[in-house]
């Protein structure tokens, strides 16, 4: 097929995906087609990207300091790995309570390189079956054999390991904990139970959990008091974190390995040193963001009574999918609530399962509730 006739079976699916160029970001609002638009589909949760105050404290002390510097010229393995590699990687270490961490460029080569540099053939990972593209990324790219389980469904997960986990020499289970598309979690103490019971690793990805859970926002690891039993948790700094960047909390033995062996962390550029410090900057203060934690629980709460009372099978958190199922009524939808002053994009498959195309909200902190009434005005009543 030619590219031309691929490009028109996309669009003729209704499909077709397209770059926005964003004019600017301001707080909970963005400029978007020289319009101001309530941002609901970003995932900066604590709204600290655009905290003017805390901004201006770290350029200061960063102009003060002499150590605005923003390239990293080579490698981690090389001399991209500045000092302000090892601080943070200590600061997280010590958040975590933990053996050790790893930092990478982003959560997607955090996740497409763990699992390959961890896997042999003899191995076998288990998924939730609506684990994000990264994760998935990372198993194609490993030697393991995969089979995925129903999400959430922890009884299968039991019956597959009960009938094969003798054939392995290792089993992965893999799974995100608040899942990015449909915001519903894990039961993360469920599953550390069943990994224990089977001798498996698990790999928990918190990228959509951390900085918003828990009372020093570690994540739902956190809330659900199981860090120390889990053997990798992966954390994205691109999203709570206002930053970027992903770490990967484990053992000093697989920091080792991975050091060794991910190549996602090997052949890349290491991350400009500004961009680290920032990082740094964030991390030392994440535990003492309790009240915008508390701000956006307060606005979940409100936003989850109002969808679930139209009918919609919601999940109290900050990330709630409103299911419409076609993806032209997704689209359609997305295109009024913009007319009305409301960005939300429509999320249709592959991102989603066929059938289930949806408008996928997201709260951050830094919103009004009343400004969130005006919006649910126009959401549809999903109750006959
Ligand atoms: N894991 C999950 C669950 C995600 O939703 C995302 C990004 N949306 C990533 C990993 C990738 O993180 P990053 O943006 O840092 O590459």
């Amino acid at each position: 097929m030619t590219y031309d006739e691929q490009l028109a079976g996309i669009e003729s699916a209704g499909l077709l995906r397209k770059l926005r160029a964003v004019e600017s970001l301001h707080g909970a609002y963005c400029r978007y087609n020289n319009k101001q638009l309530l941002n609901l589909t970003s995932n900066d949760y604590l709204g600290l990207a655009n905290n003017a105050q805390l901004r201006e404290t770290f350029y200061k002390q960063q102009v003060e300091a002499g150590t605005w510097q923003l390239g990293a010229s080579s490698s981690r393995l090389l001399t991209g790995n500045t000092t302000l590699y090892d601080d943070v990687e200590d600061l997280l270490r010590c958040n975590y309570m933990a053996e050790a961490a790893l930092f990478y460029n982003s959560g997607y080569h955090a996740n497409t390189g763990i699992l390959p540099a961890l896997t042999e053939k003899k191995d076998l990972i288990l998924s939730d079956k609506l684990c994000h593209a990264s994760i998935i990324d990372g198993i194609r790219l490993s030697d393991a054999e995969h089979v995925r389980y129903r999400h959430l469904d922890y009884e299968q997960l039991s019956s597959i390991l009960n009938r094969r986990r003798h054939f392995y020499q290792r089993v992965f289970i893999v799974t995100e904990s608040v899942f990015s598309m449909d915001g519903d979690a894990a039961d993360l103490e469920q599953l550390v139970a069943i990994k224990e019971q089977y001798g498996c690793i698990l790999y928990v990805d918190e990228a959509h959990a951390v900085g918003v859970l828990g009372d020093k926002g570690l994540g739902l690891c956190e809330v659900q008091q199981v860090i120390n039993r889990i053997d990798i948790i992966v954390g994205t700094l691109g999203k709570a974190y206002a930053s970027v960047g992903a770490f990967a909390i484990v053992n000093t033995t697989i920091k080792r390995l991975l050091v060794n062996k991910s190549r996602t962390l090997i052949y890349t550029t290491a991350l400009p040193p500004v961009n680290m410090a920032w990082t740094k900057f964030v991390t030392e203060q994440m535990a003492d963001f309790a009240e915008e934690r508390k701000r956006l629980e307060a606005l979940t709460e409100f936003m989850y009574k109002a969808l679930f009372s139209k009918g919609y099978p919601v999940h109290q958190s900050h990330i709630m999918p409103v299911f419409l199922g076609a993806n032209d009524v997704a689209v359609q939808l997305s295109e009024h609530l913009q007319k009305q002053g409301y960005l939300v994009f429509p999320i249709r498959p592959p991102t989603v399962p066929v059938n289930t195309a949806r408008l996928r909200i997201s709260l951050t902190s830094d919103m009004q509730q009343a400004d969130i009434e005006r919006m649910l005005q126009y959401i549809p009543n999903n109750n006959e």
